[in-house]
Formats: C-alpha cells, structure tokens, sequence
C-alpha cells in the first residue's frame, strides 16, 4: 500500500509496531479504499512514549532558546521543501482538494514551527524591582511532557499548532493523531528528527479515544492540548483536572456570520462560501449560522447559488478539483442526517441536499433559508457542508440570536458601516471574530473560543503562557526582620 507508514508509532526517534494493538484501517474518502493499515496502542506503548517523553525533557529545556528555535526553524523549511509530498499525504489522508492541502496543511504547520522557532530565543521572565532595593525575578519554566490530541479535520496542522509552541518553552510531546486521520503527524514527527530534535522530544502514538484518555490521566503528563467535539472536551477536561494539568481545548462551534444589507455581497457570498464549505465544511470555526438583512436575501441566495454551481466535484487529486468529500462514511451519514431533520422541520432547501453519486463519500454543498432559530441545523455543529440561512431585521435582534448558542468560538460580520461593525464585534461572544472576510487563521493571531468551545489560545505569543510557567524569586537585599 502506497501510504503504508513504517509502523504505527513514532517513539524516542524511530518508528515502532505492536500488532497487539487493536486495528486501524486509513481509508482514503474519495474512493472508499483502504490506504493503510496501522495498530492502536497497547498499554506498553504508551508507557514506552511517555518515558521516552520524560527521559527527554530536562536535555531538551536545558538547550538555549536559539538552538530549540533553530531546530523548529529547520523542521519548518524541511516542510516547506516536501509541500507537495505532505499535500498528497494529506489529502489521501482527509480527502480534502489537492487544491487546499498544498496551500492550507503542511504550509500552515510550517508557517508553526517558523513563528514558534524564532519566538524560542526571547522567551524570558522578568524582573520586578521592590522597595528598599529588594526585587523578584521570574523564570520562564516549561511544563514538562504535554500530550497533544487532535482532530481529524487538519491532521498537520494540528499536530504542529500544539507541537511547535510546546519544544519552543523546551517540554516534550507525546501526540495522538485522530484514529481517522492518523498519517501526517509522523511525517511531522520523522521532520523534527530530521531537523535535529532529539530523541524522545516529538512522539506520535495511534489510538482511539482509550488511548487519549490514558495519556491524559497519566501522572507524568503536565498539560493536554485537545483539537476535538465539546462532548470529548468535557471529558478530557474532566480527567485533567482531577491531575491538576494545565490545558487547551479546541472544541466545536455553531458561529454566526451577519451580513447587513449595505455589505459587499460579492465579498459577503465569498465570506459565506469559504465559511460553509471549505473542507466540505468540516472546520470547526465554519460560520454555519448565515443571518442576512431581509433587504438583500433573496439577491444574496441568488448570487450563492450561482457562485456554487461552479464548485468542483471529483478526484481531490485533480488540481481543478475544489470540493471533495467528507472524511469519512460515518460523517457523511450525519451530515446526510441533519439535512434530513432541516427538510422536515421545515426550513427550504434553495441548494444541494442529497449524497453525490459516486464512489466515496461526498454531499453536496447545500444550503437551507428561512431558517429558524430553533431547528436543529441551527443548534447543533453538523461538521458538513450545510449552511442555515436566517433572516433578521435590526441590528439589536440579531446580536442577541448570534449569541443564542452554548458555543463561541467564531463570528463574523459583514457591512460597509464602520462603527457597526466595531460594535457589533464588541458585542459577540466569540474568541475569534471577523469584519468583512471569514476563517482566516495567521499563526500571528491568538485563535481559540469562549464559552463552551474551549478554554485557552492557540498561536501568536499566547500560546507561549499555555505551554509555560513562571517560577517566582524574592531576592532579599537586606536583613530579615522576625517578629521574635
Ligand atoms: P472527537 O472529539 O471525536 O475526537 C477528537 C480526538 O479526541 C480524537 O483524537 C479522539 O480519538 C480523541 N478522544 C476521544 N475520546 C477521548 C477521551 N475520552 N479522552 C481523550 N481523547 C479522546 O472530534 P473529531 O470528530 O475528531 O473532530 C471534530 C470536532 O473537532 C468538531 O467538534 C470540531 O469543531 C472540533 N474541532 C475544533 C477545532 C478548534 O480549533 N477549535 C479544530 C478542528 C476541529
């Protein structure tokens, strides 16, 4: 098999097998054929990555800023040279468009290690003068072995979002790739080697959702870094906080996306397309709720649908092709389920609706209007290319049904009313919003979400306090005054 990896794991530097481990079939979604086969991880494997983690992790801090950076740095080049290599990878992986994977995966983990590499050398504490000549300084710390857990949507990415900041403050990883998607994080970690990390600071293990969870509640484990569904966050949060861990959570989202009548539709209609159905729309920030001023609805699903009949349908690996199918058979069965639940509760289906016939497993994109704030497309994330269309009137009704959800992390507004769109960015509650565009993620910007989609930042010098600590020392210049 073309995608067949050396082995299952990648621990202390080499890749190892345990045909012990339950199995793991890699399926690659555009065709329904197995391109891989790998093993979960039995008990002694995750004991072997988690030591190795550990018995790594005092070299590794005591190396100076610059030379962790500059190994991220050379990761990150390597990766860069093997775009295209990582892409096919990818893509076989997820079934996302060649089109996407070689512009949005491997480049954007690159893009990781980069920023997080040049960041390693200034990660400093500070000094802090009191009176009478006493001060404090503080000591920048890292945490120690942190366990990364991803998703299935970016499987690079993710494994580089959580791994270049965790080396960079000088801790170790053991990652858990998604049991869909387990193929590209050992590529990341076959890079790092290759870029002169040591042994034992990178580790992937494969698994099911056991296997995270025995990662997580390892006493040896600082900090979990999850990519997942609120449900599994709850779960590993749950279970990190009885270890007192430090963490990130990266859950789900329902966003909303406002457009007002005087917005640019063309740019509205993009904002809403790249927001909906990129991926075929398995993003978790995706600005699914799509709520238009009543002035220009009907022009807006017009310009939609239109602009989607020339959304390409085929062989992700085809270059012109910019819609490939979901990830997996389950996912497009639950996909295919809310749409179903959307035509019988009524909302009207303008676009799409029904699986594409053809090998592997692929929806069309589709859209619903006059949605309503209460059907289940409009409360529940999906994770398919389904956007509900909701209609409103004035602005103070629809930021309070924009923030009718359990979930935060995204939101976006489109206008041309400059101070309307500040307010109304002011008013959401979201850790990530946009004005005029949608779902763009610069490793320079702080990303993450409030309420129940998660807890912490990924990227920009944020991620830097999640995956380090400071350590506190009073300095007396003086005498010490007792009371007796
Ligand atoms: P999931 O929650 O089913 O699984 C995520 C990961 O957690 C997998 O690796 C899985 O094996 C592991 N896992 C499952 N149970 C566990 C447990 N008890 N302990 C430890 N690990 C466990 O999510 P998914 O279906 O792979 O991905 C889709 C979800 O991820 C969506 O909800 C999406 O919104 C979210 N997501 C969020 C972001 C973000 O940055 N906020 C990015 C991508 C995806």
């Amino acid at each position: 098999m073309k995608f067949q990896p050396r082995a299952s794991h990648f621990i202390d530097g080499e890749y190892v097998e345990d045909t012990n481990g339950a199995a793991i079939e890699v399926i690659y979604p555009a065709t329904g054929e197995v391109i891989a086969r790998l093993h979960s991880a039995t008990p002694a494997i995750v004991e072997q990555a988690l030591n190795s983690a550990k018995n790594a992790q005092a070299a590794w801090a005591a190396l100076s800023g610059t030379e962790r950076g500059r190994i991220l740095r050379r990761a990150s080049d390597i990766m860069r040279e093997r775009n295209y290599d990582l892409s096919v990878l990818e893509t076989h992986d997820t079934g996302k468009p060649i089109q996407e994977t070689t512009v949005a995966d491997a480049t954007s983990g690159a893009d990781a290690l980069e920023y997080f590499g040049g960041l390693a050398a200034s990660l400093t504490g500070e000094h802090i003068p009191l009176g009478g000549g006493d001060f404090v300084y503080t000591i920048r710390e890292a945490l120690g072995v942190c366990v990364g857990i991803g998703a299935w949507n970016y499987p690079t990415q993710i494994a580089c979002w959580k791994g270049a900041p965790a080396l960079a403050c000088g801790n170790t990883m053991v990652f858990k790739p998604s049991e869909t998607t387990p193929l590209s994080a050992l590529k990341v970690a076959e890079i790092l080697v290759e870029a002169g990390a040591p042994k034992g600071v990178y580790n992937v293990i494969q698994g099911y959702g056991d296997v995270g969870a025995s990662l997580v509640s390892d006493p040896r484990v600082a900090k979990v870094s999850l990519t997942g569904s609120v449900p599994t966050g709850r779960k590993v949060y749950a279970a990190a906080a009885d270890g007192m861990k430090h963490v990130t959570m990266e859950l789900g989202g329902k966003s909303p996306m406002i457009v007002f009548d005087d917005a640019d539709i063309e740019n509205a209609v993009s904002g809403a397309i790249l927001g909906n159905f990129y991926s075929s729309g398995q993003v978790c920030s995706n600005g699914t709720r799509v709520f238009v001023q009543k002035g220009i609805k009907e022009a807006f699903l017009k310009r939609l649908s239109e602009r989607l009949a020339h959304a390409k349908t085929g062989d992700p690996m085809d270059e012109d092709v910019s819609f490939g199918p979901m990830v997996s058979e389950n996912q497009m069965n639950i996909t295919l389920g809310y749409i179903e639940k959307g035509k019988a509760e009524g909302a009207r289906l303008v676009y799409g609706g029904e699986r594409i016939e053809r090998d592997g497993y692929f929806v069309q994109p589709t859209v619903f209007a006059d949605v309503t704030d209460n059907m289940t497309i409009a409360r529940e994330e999906i994770f398919g290319p389904v956007m509900s269309v909701l209609d409103f009137e004035t602005e103070e009704e629809v930021m309070a049904r924009a923030n009718d959800t359990e979930f935060g992390l995204a939101a976006g507004v489109f206008t041309n009313d400059l101070t309307r769109a500040h307010r109304i960015v002011a008013g959401f509650e979201a850790g990530t919003c946009y004005i005029n565009t949608y779902n763009l993620a610069p490793v320079e910007a702080p990303f993450g979400g409030s309420k129940m989609s998660g807890v912490g930042r990924e990227n920009s010098k944020l991620a830097i306090n999640h995956f380090s600590e400071m350590k506190t020392v009073y300095v007396s210049m003086n005498d010490v005054e007792a009371p007796y």
